[in-house]
């Protein structure tokens, strides 16, 4: 525990959630009230992961430095992973930083808190499937999406020499899981695709040479979504030349396949697994409640059991005050999360009387997929009307884009993230569109 006066707030995971919350709390009480710890050193808003593993999006250009951000926003930043949490005491334990060849960056340390914000994130569920987790790629972290990156380009590479020999060569990309994150990324591949054309791998021929298959388990894709949006999102994939393949569980996957449930194979030299999500496996082990998929159960105001520890994001379940089920997992709630738990932090830096606990409502202005650079499908809940619109095209890629930007603004400022995107335009027109090294 710190001393009375210096309450210390620490906030587990520099993410959509944690990483806006870390930025509003630390300009106004400062570093010694506000710490932010996160296992990597660079943060990447994680809606973006389908870009970095298209290759259409840098992370040495995109991400943000946990440690120049705590100096900009006031906040002290614990590069490490928690590894676990003595409650009676008030300390988070996090695990040593190592280089790569093995040296220790940083100790073992043992960081004091007042009240604890969990905000870790989730993580691909393979559901147990045999193969899945030493095959299929999941897009998890950055370093993951680079991973995909990587094997993408070599696979390319590979399958234009190939192709020299055996002109019937087909390079076979299975993607599981027909969500946003699924669809998204079929669509993203498409335009990279496109673009290493342009760079010189023109002896293959995308949709004959690289083909796209999508399977989904449910009967249809975006399936929590409104139906006319899974319509506009399957024809706008289907004419790209993606195919797609609803009720099919897969069962296996194996080095260059996938298999069904009823032993039907699909070519898959590279597979991703988009197929649901659960939380880490830490949080189970804190002796807090967990549900089935091991997020940390919490109330209607995001507070767990231990009075001095909050839950957020996609790693808690959280009630949806009106709706008689759990909040989902989007960037969307833990964004509107990190603002709700403003007031009670602030309550708790300044020592004020704890005000009544209010109840956090989720307020849904509905939702955007993009399908390519100039494409989008999504529907927008008319706030006052309480009705649902559907937008597509141009406008709902450009709506898409601002819930990148509006990221940005909780974090940086508004003058900054003007300056960030002026930046990033001009960069664009001077760069390759595909990170092809
Ligand atoms: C490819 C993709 C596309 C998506 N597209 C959309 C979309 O269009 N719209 C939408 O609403 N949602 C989308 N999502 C979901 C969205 O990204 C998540 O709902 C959102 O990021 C959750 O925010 P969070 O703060 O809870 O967790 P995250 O943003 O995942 O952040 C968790 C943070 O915790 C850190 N961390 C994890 N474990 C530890 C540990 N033990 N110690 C220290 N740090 C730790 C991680 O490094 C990370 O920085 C998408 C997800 C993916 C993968």
């Amino acid at each position: 525990m710190t001393d009375n006066r210096t309450h210390r707030v620490v906030i587990v995971g520099g993410g959509a959630g944690g990483l806006e919350l870390a930025c509003k709390l630390g300009r106004k009480f400062g570093p010694r009230h506000v710490a932010l710890i996160d296992k990597d050193g660079d943060h990447i808003w994680k809606p973006s992961l389908h870009e970095v593993a298209a290759g259409t999006l840098d992370i040495h250009r995109e991400g943000l430095s946990y440690f120049m951000l705590a100096r900009d926003c006031g906040f002290t930043f614990i590069l490490g992973e928690l590894s676990g949490l003595d409650r009676e005491s008030r300390i988070a334990q996090v695990n040593a930083v190592l280089s790569d060849t093995r040296q220790e960056i940083f100790p073992a340390r043992e960081i004091p808190y007042d009240t604890l914000v969990l905000a870790v994130g989730s993580k691909s569920n393979f559901f147990n499937t045999p193969g899945a987790a030493e095959f299929a790629i999941a897009l998890d972290s950055t370093a993951e999406a680079e991973r995909f990156r990587l094997r993408l380009l070599h696979e390319i590479v590979a399958a234009s020499r190939r192709k020299d020999q055996d002109p019937d060569h087909v390079l076979h990309i299975g993607i599981v899981g027909g969500g946003a994150t699924g669809v998204e990324l079929a669509a993203e591949l498409l335009e990279a695709f496109s673009d290493s054309v342009f760079y010189g791998l023109h002896a293959l021929q995308p949709g004959k040479d690289i083909r796209i298959i999508l399977l989904e388990g449910g009967e249809r894709i975006l399936s929590a979504l409104p139906e006319k949006m899974s319509a506009a999102a399957q024809q706008l994939l289907i004419d790209r030349g993606v195919a797609v393949k609803t009720s099919v569980r897969v069962a296996a996957v194996e080095a260059d396949a996938l298999v069904d449930g009823e032993g039907h194979r699909y070519p898959a030299q590279l597979c991703v697994w988009a197929a649901g999500i659960k939380a880490p496996e830490l949080l189970a082990q804190l002796g807090l409640e967990t549900n089935r998929i091991g997020q940390v159960v919490v109330d209607g105001s995001l507070r767990t059991a231990d009075p001095a520890i909050f839950a957020f994001g996609d790693c808690a379940q959280a009630p949806w005050a009106g709706a008689g089920r759990s909040l989902p997992a989007r960037a969307q709630v833990a964004h509107q999360q990190a603002n709700f738990l403003l007031d009670a932090m602030r309550d708790r830096i300044s020592g004020a009387a704890p005000s009544k606990p209010r109840e956090f409502r989720f307020r849904d202005y509905g939702s955007l997929v993009s399908v390519g650079h100039n494409r989008g499908v999504g529907s927008l809940m008319g706030v006052l009307s309480g009705k649902n619109w559907f937008v597509e095209g141009m406008l709902a890629r450009l709506m898409y884009m601002s819930l990148h930007l509006m990221h940005h603004r909780a974090v940086l400022g508004p003058l900054r993230t003007g300056l960030l995107a002026i930046g990033r335009l001009l960069l664009k027109r001077s760069a390759p569109r595909v990170k092809l090294h």
